[in-house]
């Protein structure tokens, strides 16, 4: 379990939430990832939108789980070419590494608890590739990327990107020391992870070792989910259990609760969670693949931008 693992999670700052009259948020609804294959043949898992809709997980639009997957070599695939429009897609890489690409000219390498934060706004065309070493070599490989939509104003605003490197992941602890919180984006109590977003959301990673309890303070106006990465426990105030590849949608409330239960199995011996939830925006969608719009007049136009190559041109291969 790369992503970041500080050796002495003790020395850490510690978020819990203090207030006696604070609301426990409880499940409203627990669902299981849909199996989906994407780009060259490639399976994630899908908590959302699979069996929920888009108002239940609002201001987000999809969450994809590649692996944990032990590669042998040669196995290691990606995506061809694509555009995207109307959104932002954050690649968090746990194990292993993936390279991207765009028609700005921009790319790097995403790695070890290292994300990748594009907002497509106008258009932009990428590629998302394994590393070659991970093509030649076989490994693991274990990410998420997270599609945030953009609020009407914004869908179209200039691409751009923030490549948000494992060193500038906030990571504190839990009151106990036995939880590593990493704080991608928005805030834990007066922590602040370093995603910048239209809409205010928070996004973490958390570990929880077994038998670990984290109280989080939560902005009661944000929706909040808990997805299991990996192990079993329990969430919310009701403690509804939790286990790999389930997703929790949250009531309304002002602190959310993850507990690990004492015997973990499988590889990584933890509860690994993603908590998730932002200022829902509320306003109509319509989707068709890699735009997502608010009208169907919109999405005409994003398929005609994109035929035009208005959205950019793949860049020349040079040996
Ligand atoms: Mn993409």
């Amino acid at each position: 379990m790369p992503a970041v693992t500080p050796a002495d999670v003790l020395s850490l700052p510690r978020v819990h939430d203090t207030n006696p009259l604070a609301a426990y948020r409880n499940t409203r609804r627990i669902v299981q990832a849909t199996r989906q294959v994407e780009g060259e043949g490639f399976v994630v898992r899908r908590p959302f939108p699979g069996r929920l809709s888009l108002r239940d997980v609002d201001p987000f639009l999809l969450l994809d789980q590649m692996g944990a997957v032990d590669l042998a070599p040669g196995e290691a695939k990606g995506t061809p070419w694509h555009p995207h429009r109307g959104f932002e897609t954050v690649t968090y890489m746990i194990d292993g590494a993936l390279e991207h690409k765009d028609s700005t000219g921009g790319g790097g390498l995403i790695t070890n608890g290292g994300t990748q934060w594009m907002t497509a706004g106008a258009g932009i065309l990428h590629i998302e590739q394994p590393d070659e070493q991970l093509v030649m070599k076989g490994g693991v490989m274990h990410g998420v990327q997270l599609w945030v939509n953009l609020p009407a104003h914004a869908k179209m605003t200039a691409a751009k990107y923030q490549d948000i490197e494992p060193g500038d992941v906030k990571v504190v602890t839990n009151l106990n020391g036995d939880a590593i919180i990493r704080i991608i984006a928005g805030n834990l109590g007066e922590h602040e992870g370093p995603g910048m977003t239209f809409t205010p959301i928070t996004y973490a990673h958390i570990t929880l070792m077994p038998g670990a309890r984290v109280v989080l303070p939560w902005r009661p106006d944000f929706s909040a989910m808990v997805y299991a990465l990996n192990g079993r426990g329990t969430v919310g105030g009701d403690n509804a259990p939790l286990a790999e590849a389930e997703l929790a949608i949250l009531d309304e409330g002002d602190v959310v609760t993850i507990t690990a239960a004492d015997k973990q199995d499988g590889r990584a011996g933890n509860f690994d969670v993603l908590v998730l939830g932002g200022l829902p925006i509320r306003e109509p969608i319509a989707h068709y693949g890699p735009f997502v719009m608010n009208t169907r007049e919109q999405i005409i136009e994003a398929m005609e931008d994109f035929q035009k190559g208005r959205m950019g041109q793949i860049p020349a291969v040079h040996f």
